[in-house]
């Protein structure tokens, strides 16, 4: 479940960032010498109530090059209303209605999102200002604050939380991670999966599947419960099924629809096929993390550096998705069974890895100073920044000057540096670039 994402917007002086800083608390340190820090202070995780949302204050994003004011306060609103849950739109009491204000109710109101009118600089509650104009903008009651002495912000932030999208019920699946077994006829898909099965402390029952001919595995171990999709063809194989498979990936391509962590199973004997890579690239596509199971290793004669060998293969010929682990199995002597489902819990916390924007941000400004992106056709790209927009793919959202300066190589530089940082292993990256100029 994404956290929601707030956004603060108004025009210049309204009191954004004072507002920022006070809903997202002062304990969060800040070391004042390191550059780049006011970047850093934009978007914040917060707490009220038992919600976490990250709250946005779109007022010191860099669009300063983006001309007059009204364009200014335009651009935030325009990027409030498409990556924002809620808007918090903010003006002031004190300064009364002006036509910056008018235009972005305009805009505003539009939008399905909810919106809450905000009048900031209210210290007296007795002579609220201009409260009263504020009505016409058409959003409603104005939540009257103090941004700066913290007066009824404790009740803006009950309202908000209010208005926050409810939190889903996906708690009973989120804890329960679905493999597809996948890959060629006669790599030993059935029996690993029966060698997972019979594995001690597993409990194990069938499911029906969502599709009529499919049937789903379900089972528990340490704690840990996972559903192998699709087993039907697998698990009770008759020469029909195994006619079919002959000829069809199509069952395999199913089954990683339904997937959270596709295990590719590869045969020991046989290295990498065509057809290996294009089951293979199917899951890397769905954005599906991903194990590779190089299985009959019972089969290889083996030395000292066979394993690094096969790796090397794995790597070159299934370069597209180096972040996969590979595990070397035997389904027929049970080796390394357990660790193939250590492997699939770490590719599955993974896969739903969050980075803190503020994170983010630091490395993607870090990687860029020390690598500046290359120019084309005389223009350089520029990142103004970047949020993490969901998972099971992370994804990316970088918002660029011009989407069509970005190159693959650069991307995957980019991916690389957030690898190295924080891991993702076993699951790809997306990135999707949305321009800002
Ligand atoms: P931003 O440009 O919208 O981010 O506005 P700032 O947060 O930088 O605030 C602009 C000015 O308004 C600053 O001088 C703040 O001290 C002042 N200010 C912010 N909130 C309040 C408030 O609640 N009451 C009063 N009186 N002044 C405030
Ligand atoms: P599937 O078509 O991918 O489901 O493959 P099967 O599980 O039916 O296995 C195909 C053949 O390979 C069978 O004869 C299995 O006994 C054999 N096999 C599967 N796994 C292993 C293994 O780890 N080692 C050895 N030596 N043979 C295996």
């Amino acid at each position: 479940m994404p956290k929601p994402v707030v956004a603060i917007v108004g025009r210049p002086n309204v009191g954004k960032s004072t507002l920022f800083n006070r809903l997202v608390g002062n304990r969060v340190a800040i070391v004042e010498d390191e550059p780049g820090i006011t970047r850093d202070r934009l978007y914040r995780d917060a707490e009220w109530a038992g919600r976490v949302f990250t709250l946005v204050d779109t007022g010191g994003l860099d669009f300063a090059e983006s001309g007059d004011i009204p364009r200014q306060v335009r651009r935030q609103v325009e990027l409030a209303i498409e990556e924002a849950d809620v808007i918090l739109f903010l003006v002031d009491a004190r300064a009364g209605l002006t036509s910056t204000d008018e235009d972005t109710a305009a805009l505003l109101r539009r939008t399905r999102k909810p919106v809450l009118l905000v009048a900031n600089k209210v210290e007296d509650f007795q002579r609220p200002g201009q409260l009263a104009e504020f009505y016409r903008l058409g959003l409603g009651e104005p939540i009257p604050v103090s941004a700066a002495q913290g007066m009824n912000t404790g009740d803006l932030l009950d309202r908000l939380v209010s208005v926050l999208p409810p939190e889903t019920g996906e708690e009973e699946e989120a804890d329960t991670i679905r493999i597809a077994v996948i890959g060629r006829p006669n790599v030993g898909k059935s029996s690993l999966v029966n060698a997972i099965l019979g594995e001690e402390r597993v409990i194990v029952s069938e499911i029906p599947g969502t599709t009529r001919d499919a049937i789903d595995t379900w089972f528990e171990r340490e704690g840990q419960r996972y559903i192998l999709v699709d087993t039907a063809g697998i698990r009770r194989k008759s020469r029909i099924e195994e006619a079919v498979e002959k000829y069809s990936v199509i069952r395999s391509f199913k089954a990683v629809d339904r997937c959270e962590v596709a295990l590719v199973v590869l045969d020991a004997l046989e290295g990498v096929t065509d057809q290996d890579k294009r089951i293979a690239g199917y899951a890397h596509e769905q954005g599906k993390a991903s194990v590779l199971v190089v299985n009959k290793w019972d089969l290889v004669d083996k030395d000292s550096h066979t394993h690094q060998r096969f790796t090397e293969l794995i790597r070159r010929e299934l370069a597209f998705m180096t972040y996969a682990p590979v595990v070397f199995v035997s389904a027929l002597t049970r080796k390394r069974i357990s660790r193939l489902l250590e492997m699939v819990n770490l590719v599955a916390q993974q896969q739903c890895l969050r980075i803190s924007t503020s994170d983010l941000n630091r490395l993607i400004r870090d990687a860029v100073l020390r690598n500046p992106p290359p120019a084309a056709k005389n223009k350089r790209l520029k990142i103004f920044y970047a949020t993490q927009g969901g998972v099971k793919p992370p994804t990316f959202i970088l918002f660029v000057n011009d989407p069509e300066l970005m190159h693959f190589s650069y991307l995957r530089y980019l991916e690389n540096q957030l690898r190295a940082a924080f891991g993702f292993e076993g699951t790809p990256i997306r990135f999707i670039l949305r321009q800002r100029d």
